[in-house]
């Protein structure tokens, strides 16, 4: 795994440029200069960075797959999307999704009443806006505002209770207008066929949305009944995310397919669309064995665009329009986390801190010799000399004979043949090495959170790419694992042998070390939790312009520890006057030295929760 699985997940956005990982875009800048750049302005602690180039090619690729297909096929229908909003909400992330997005026509999909807001005031009018989800009469209202402005909106019904709302809603707002405009209405289907994963709850009979087909005859004859017909646009449907195989959705389309077709035949011609909802999966894994997807993105289009075709022709109706809510594959791609190595748990075990005496015990001048003399031919019964040693090495100790800087000699000296035979012995796959491997693990302490930035990984196992900034030229033989700054022994992303991570043997004291985890700009964002009052980390888009000048924009700095307190809605004028009651009451300072104390004191609240500096290091956070 020289390149950390670049070529399983990296889909070609980043490359390895003299031993840095670069973007494969414009002149190849390295993310260890851009974050260099940042923290040289005075950003410490981790940092998102942010891709508008890469939602820009997410889009193109999704839309050109569908428009290949649909001219290979001859597909009547038209290819349309939205982006869920659930996925990332964050200003900086629709900003520059919206600002990409015009050329496609690309809406938003709401699934709350907030959501709601954000894809009535970004989407322009004319482009489609979604909404699904539960929803009560003030949510249902927002969208008859939404349509009454103009904007093409489509409530996705999820139950028969909502539909009767819907009627009654459109009876206060087009009664005694003389302008009526209405949102389109769609139906979710509960699908009989299931997804697969662990987001597979999502469809199939158990699942949480849409309607049966008893209660869709229903909803058809309640709209008929209401001359509401004419509103029914859309059948949708969503399997789950992160689909891992393409079978269940094929299954789903079937389903999904000859329902449009059968109510289409029935008497509702304003039927137009088939919305497919998300679930086209990213692929996470630095590991062939382990990967996610089974299928490409234009195995997936021409899935979808061939079914379409084969239901209706057999059916005699007009062909849907195609739409998806893809957001994992759009958004995942376009952001990276790049957190500060702060300290490595295991440099006790350092040839440096060797305590070697005048005169050793004979087996520890063996030891010694041993580590000395390694080489690939003998590293394999070396090592086992050595671990033999340290058990008799051991036993000397608890009989008395040797001291505790034998001891500690012992335990360095085996430490290092095993990390020596491990390197020495790389080429071979052994289950004895890889055992040795945990033996040896390296623990990373990382300026950051896995709860507020990695939570899917805490929650669901969800592993993201790993990859240190830079070093890429030089193998990595530590097995790592990587330990977040909240005091929770949850925060961290322990050494797997079977998924292997290997990070490199620094010396923090005299060498920046940056770890960046890829692909987390789906989820993650928004459900990262506040665990020890960590917050979302400071983050910044990266732009270029056309001549490939690159700029740092719309920097927001994490928050600061006043404002987290301020969230909780802690009485901050109450803080305040605390703090300083208890630095002017005190004996223990100076009058003298009050109000320095106080400054200092007010300092350290204006800066946000992660680690700045720790023990001997200056500036490493
Ligand atoms: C969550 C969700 C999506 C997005 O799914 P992805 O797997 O991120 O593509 C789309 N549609 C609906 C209805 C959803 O709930």
């Amino acid at each position: 795994m020289q390149n950390f699985g670049l070529d399983i997940w990296g889909d070609e956005n980043y490359l390895i440029k003299d031993g840095k990982i670069a973007l494969n875009h414009m002149d190849n800048p390295t993310l260890i200069e851009m974050t260099k750049t940042i923290r040289d302005r005075g950003h410490k602690g981790p940092l998102i960075l942010r891709f508008p180039h890469i939602i820009k090619k997410q889009i193109s690729t999704l839309f050109d797959a569908f428009d290949s297909a649909i001219e290979e096929f001859g597909y009547t229908g038209s290819f349309n999307a939205v982006f869920p909003l659930k996925v990332n909400q964050y200003p900086n992330f629709i900003n520059s999704l919206m600002s990409v997005a015009s050329p496609y026509g690309y809406g938003l999909e709401a699934g709350s009443k907030a959501e709601l807001i954000i894809a009535i005031y970004k989407t322009p009018i004319g482009t489609p806006i979604t909404v699904n989800g539960f929803k009560d009469r003030e949510m249902i209202s927002l969208c008859f505002i939404a349509a009454k402005m103009a904007h093409n909106i489509t409530i996705t019904i999820e139950g028969i209770g909502e539909l009767q709302t819907i009627v009654e809603v459109d009876q206060e707002f087009n009664h005694d207008s003389d302008i009526v405009s209405r949102p389109n209405i769609g139906a979710r289907i509960r699908l009989h066929s299931s997804g697969v994963g662990v987001w597979a709850k999502s469809g199939g009979y158990s699942s949480k949305f849409g309607l049966t087909s008893t209660e869709l005859l229903e909803a058809y004859e309640l709209l008929y009944h209401h001359q509401m017909l004419d509103r029914l646009t859309m059948i949708h449907f969503h399997i789950g995310s992160q689909m891992g195989e393409i079978a269940p959705l094929k299954k789903a389309l079937r389903e999904a397919g000859n329902i449009y077709a059968d109510l289409k035949r029935r008497g509702a011609s304003s039927l137009s669309s088939i919305n497919i909802g998300g679930g086209l999966a990213v692929e996470y894994s630095q590991h062939k064995h382990a990967q996610e997807r089974n299928y490409s993105l234009k195995e997936f289009a021409n899935d979808v665009v061939y079914l379409m075709q084969e239901i209706s022709t057999n059916k005699g109706v007009e062909a849907p329009d195609i739409y998806t809510e893809s957001g994992r594959y759009i958004a995942a791609s376009h952001s990276v986390l790049i957190a500060p190595v702060l300290e490595l748990f295991s440099q006790e075990y350092q040839q440096e801190s060797l305590r070697l005496k005048e005169v050793n015990p004979p087996l520890i001048e063996e030891l010694n010799d041993l580590f000395g003399s390694m080489t690939k031919a003998n590293a394999r019964e070396y090592l086992h000399d050595g671990l033999d040693h340290m058990e008799s090495l051991l036993t000397l100790f608890d009989l008395g004979y040797i001291d505790l800087e034998d001891r500690s000699n012992t335990e360095i000296l085996v430490n290092l043949i095993v990390k020596r035979a491990i390197y020495l012995l790389k080429d071979e796959d052994s289950d004895e090495l890889k055992r040795l491997q945990s033996r040896i693990q390296e623990k990373y302490l990382v300026n950051f959170s896995l709860f507020e930035s990695l939570p899917d990984f805490w929650g669901l196992s969800q592993q993201f790419p790993i990859v240190p900034l830079d070093r890429l030229d030089i193998k990595p033989t530590r097995p790592a694992s990587l330990w977040d700054i909240t005091c929770d022994s949850d925060g961290e992303i322990g050494f797997d042998p079977k998924s292997p991570l290997y990070l490199h043997d620094i010396d923090v004291k005299k060498d920046e070390y940056f770890i960046a985890f890829f692909l987390t700009g789906a989820y993650q964002e928004v459900l990262g939790m506040q665990h020890n009052l960590f917050t979302h980390p400071t983050e910044v888009i990266v732009n270029f312009d056309d001549d490939g000048n690159m700029s740092y924009d719309e920097l927001i700095e994490a928050q600061n520890l006043m404002d987290i307190l301020d969230d909780l809605d802690y009485d901050m004028e109450d803080i305040d006057k605390r703090l300083k009651e208890l630095i002017e009451s005190s004996d223990l300072i100076d009058d003298a030295e009050k109000s320095a104390v106080l400054s200092k004191l007010y300092l350290y609240l204006s800066e946000n929760s992660y680690l700045k500096t720790i023990q001997a290091l200056d500036n490493k956070g």
